[in-house]
């Protein structure tokens, strides 16, 4: 009878987390638990109460506390995929994830919370592949912002709580999937003012950019153009940002022709959570 008991404690700790499970960790759904979970709302209001006065500062792409770089003279280079999320950006490109896979190239995801909304079975997946490491894009793909900037037409948050929760509420819910807290977070866009960089320091995670830009997040660019994009732009630790929610864009076609490229060149792939990261601004 103890056996049995002790038994099914563990099971209560270790259940894994199913496809099935999926309506429970909706953005809606997880939200509103977090709002009636004491450590949650407590730290809230307590960040709300600190950033009350502090300015936004500077918004833009390379603020103060942004990382966009691996602090390196090595020729790495970490390539980070994101799933936005939303009414056109919920999809999965599959083929990329495979030929990462085929080739063994290590790379960072950096998800939304609508995104794993729609693609929790293949979010679950990936969450248990070694060759990735999972990251934080925000709970709903907002820009953060605590005065309610907008950029390419995207509205970000309106407030310090609506940008705390654009954050941390995703982390938690990562972590709660996976049984593993996010480390680092690009914000939606990869646009955010300097308010959200240091709440982000303050939750313990750390803020990254990027230093090359692919390109491929502007839809149908040419797989000849992304990969100009990469191999003119690449330097020693360079992150380079790309997207995997698009499979009718070029990104695994151009990955097919940088990545060779880039090896003869003497780079090799890695993930962000393995190394320090910088700013280009400290470089
Ligand atoms: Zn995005």
């Amino acid at each position: 009878m103890r056996i049995i008991f002790i038994f099914l404690l563990i099971l209560s700790f270790v259940r894994p987390v199913f496809p099935q499970d999926a309506k429970e960790f909706t953005n809606a759904t997880f939200l509103k638990k977090l709002n009636n979970d004491r450590s949650y709302s407590e730290l809230k209001s307590k960040i709300v109460s600190e950033f009350a006065y502090t300015p936004a500062g500077r918004w833009g792409e390379f603020v103060a506390g942004v990382n966009e770089k691996i602090l390196t003279q090595k020729k790495i280079v970490a390539f980070t995929f994101d799933a936005c999320g939303g009414k056109n950006g919920n999809r999965y490109d599959k083929e990329l994830i495979d030929y990462l896979h085929k080739e063994k190239i290590p790379a960072t995801l950096f998800v939304s919370g609508k995104w794993i909304d729609s693609q929790f079975a293949v979010f679950i997946n990936l969450s248990r592949d070694t060759l990735f490491e999972i990251e934080n894009h925000g709970l709903n793909h907002r820009p953060c912002s605590i005065d309610g900037k907008s950029v390419y037409g995207i509205k970000g948050t309106s407030n310090v709580g609506e940008a705390f929760d654009e954050i941390e509420a995703n982390a938690r819910k990562i972590e709660a999937i996976t049984n593993h807290r996010p480390r680092f977070y690009r914000s939606a866009t990869a646009y955010m003012d300097e308010a959200c960089a240091s709440m982000a320091a303050r939750l313990g995670i750390t803020v990254v950019g990027y230093q090359v830009l692919s390109g491929d997040g502007i839809a149908f660019t040419q797989e000849s153009v992304i990969k100009e994009n990469v191999i003119k732009n690449v330097v020693p630790g360079a992150i380079v940002i790309m997207h995997f929610n698009h499979p009718e864009w070029n990104t695994r076609a151009a990955m097919e022709k940088i990545v060779p490229e880039l090896r003869q060149m003497g780079y090799i792939f890695v993930r962000l959570k393995d190394y320090e990261l910088t700013s280009i601004k400290n470089h």
